[in-house]
């Protein structure tokens, strides 16, 4: 064969595989605190702050969730409130009625099915309420010890930047396949938690720092540096310092 395409070849899955060992190391050693920043005293709390956290930041949530777990200790209390006062409650949090509606349900198919609490088996979560697979997997990642990949949009925005995929992605399935295939499975909560760091301090959707990147060398999006300093009206973020650990209970 001697006709050649000008496309560059796909990354071999070893080479990627490395590739995503040395940003574990780098992206640990840059915020060593990383972890989940909901802050819960019962597994079912995790799940209404995970909820809750849809489209709106952790602090916010965590400013919402002590007086409304003051109010509604348990899930048989979401599942008997009334739907105005629970939509007062969380309303900060920004898509009230949706959240109401899906933490009301959540706390009656508990009461109905699993006697008022989680579901001891991890597989029986998905599908609850409110519950997708990237809370199910956060849940079983926080909760039950299981190495679990979260693919939230950081998570989606770094993969695609980073070249962890063969062909651009934006479906969580096929995200969290591919990378189950590079990160060393007891990593992956990890490995999830600084996709989030970073997607956070550093390598942001419409400004990423790439200039101070510390995996920039790793990066095959860093070109995106030279289109952000050439574009005057969008600054680079500051430099990232993690936000300390939460306290949690399990
Ligand atoms: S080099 Fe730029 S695009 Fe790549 S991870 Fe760092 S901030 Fe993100």
């Amino acid at each position: 064969m001697t006709a050649s395409s000008s496309a560059p070849r796909p990354e071999p899955l070893l080479a990627t595989r490395s590739r995503a060992s040395h940003l574990l190391r780098l992206l640990a050693a840059t915020y060593p605190r990383a972890a989940c920043a909901l802050v819960w005293k019962s597994p079912f709390q995790l799940a209404v702050a995970t909820i809750l956290s849809a489209q709106c930041t952790d602090r916010r949530v965590n400013l919402v969730t002590p007086a409304l777990f003051a109010r509604y200790p348990n899930p048989a209390d979401f599942a008997a409130a009334s739907l105005p006062d629970l939509e007062e409650a969380i309303r900060s949090c920004g898509f009230f009625h949706n959240k109401a509606r899906a933490l009301q349900a959540l706390g009656a198919e508990l009461v109905r099915a699993h006697h008022g609490r989680l579901p001891a088996d991890p597989a029986d979560l998905e599908g609850l309420p409110g519950i997708g697979r990237k809370t199910a997997n956060l849940l079983r990642g926080e909760v039950y010890d299981i190495p679990s990949l979260i693919v939230d949009t950081h998570f989606i925005r770094l993969s695609n930047r980073l070249g962890l995929l063969p062909a651009p992605s934006e479906d969580p399935l096929v995200i969290e396949r591919r990378v189950q295939e590079l990160v060393p499975r007891p990593e992956w909560t990890h490995w999830s938690h600084l996709m989030i760091a970073h997607g956070r301090a550093c390598c942001a959707a419409r400004a990423p720092a790439c200039g101070i990147c510390p995996v920039a060398h790793l990066c095959p999006s860093r070109a995106i540096a030279a289109r952000s300093v050439a574009a005057p009206a969008s600054p680079a973020p500051a430099v990232p310092r993690p936000a300390p650990s939460p306290r949690k209970k399990r």
